[in-house]
């Protein structure tokens, strides 16, 4: 199973943080949430991070790249900061499916391989 991004459908609703959060501690409170928005101050624009054990991926609308440790995506703001410190994502280990992808109204989180 894996968790896949269709870079330029996020909307910035940010539904997934929550959902990934409810996953992480039963709360619906999107500091825990591996899975969060990037928002690039400048352009005005947004995509998906999403932290990884060894990496952070970020989704934007021109397409994906992986950030190793220390590095930082071009023109993003302190909302890219909080999510390397956060558990990396599970691919929801224990539920029965993907609470991001089950959540995500634009189709942009779509999971690859089915449940397991
Ligand atoms: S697959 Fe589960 S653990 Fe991973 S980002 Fe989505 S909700 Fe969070
Ligand atoms: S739920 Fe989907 S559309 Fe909403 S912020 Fe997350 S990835 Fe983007």
């Amino acid at each position: 199973m894996k968790l896949e991004v269709i870079t330029h459908k996020c909307t910035g609703c940010r539904i997934c943080e929550i959902a990934c959060s409810f996953h992480r501690d039963r709360e619906m409170n999107p500091v825990s949430s591996s899975i969060m928005l990037h928002r690039n101050e400048k352009k005005d624009y947004f995509g998906v991070m999403i932290k990884r054990e060894k990496e952070v991926f970020l989704g934007r609308p021109e397409g994906a790249e992986v950030l190793l440790p220390g590095e930082k995506a071009e023109g993003a703001g302190a909302s890219s900061k909080p999510i390397v410190m956060r558990e990396a994502c599970d691919l929801c280990e224990g539920e029965d499916f993907l609470f991001c992808v089950a959540v995500c109204p634009s189709g942009c989180l779509v999971e690859e391989g089915g449940a397991s």
